[in-house]
């Protein structure tokens, strides 16, 4: 059995087991999509917004299986309500993904103000955050060690840091992660880049 294929398996088991494992709908969707088979993947990630209507990714994760299995119009529709989710949590990567993935398809993208980090933000020690596009101050200490502690340092606000602890022990309880193990604790700092849009 290829990787791929695998990993279906895994996320079928694991959802069909607990229809509320918003994560394990979302990994089985990417997995779908991944594996060539987004007709498959809609109804999993449908299933995902219906249990958390504010989880932008899932919307870009959506657009994009709609749009290769040939529904521009549903695509359409999940883009733009997902724009707007994005904008209003903060999550500037899925909101930038959905906005080229609108004008891909010809569809109106929202206008939106970002803000510029000035000198005076930068001597007083502030950011503009990677995950929502805010200036903010930095965290008095990097919140964790090591090079990416102080990437994450340099890089993201304290609100955004603090969703990602929420959204951290959520990773670890539904995706089962046993973080003394390698390969766990990479799937788990590959969530926290892609949470916070650090690469
Ligand atoms: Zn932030």
């Amino acid at each position: 059995m290829s990787d791929i294929d695998e990993r279906i398996e895994r996320f079928s088991t694991m959802t069909q087991a607990d229809p509320t494992n918003e994560l394990g709908f979302f990994s089985l969707g990417r997995a779908l999509v991944d594996a060539g088979r987004p007709r498959e993947a809609v109804p999993a990630l449908q299933r995902v917004l219906a249990l958390n209507p504010g989880f932008s990714k899932a919307y870009a994760l959506l657009g994009s299986a709609q749009r290769a299995d040939g529904d521009n119009a549903g695509a359409i529709d999940t883009l733009t309500r997902g724009y707007r989710v994005a904008h209003d949590k903060g999550d500037l990567m899925p909101r930038n993904d959905m906005a080229q993935a609108l004008k891909e398809l010809g569809a109106p993208v929202p206008e939106i103000k970002t803000e510029q980090l000035s000198e005076d933000d930068k001597g007083a020690g502030k950011l503009k955050c990677s995950r929502c596009g805010r200036v903010a101050p930095k965290m008095p200490e990097a919140p964790f060690g090591g090079d990416f502690g102080t990437q994450v340092h340099e890089s993201v606000c304290a609100p955004c840091f603090r969703e990602w602890i929420g959204q951290g022990t959520k990773v670890i309880n539904e995706l089962r992660l046993n973080l003394t193990e390698k390969a766990a604790q990479d799937v788990y700092d590959q969530h926290m880049k892609e949470f916070l849009n650090i690469s």
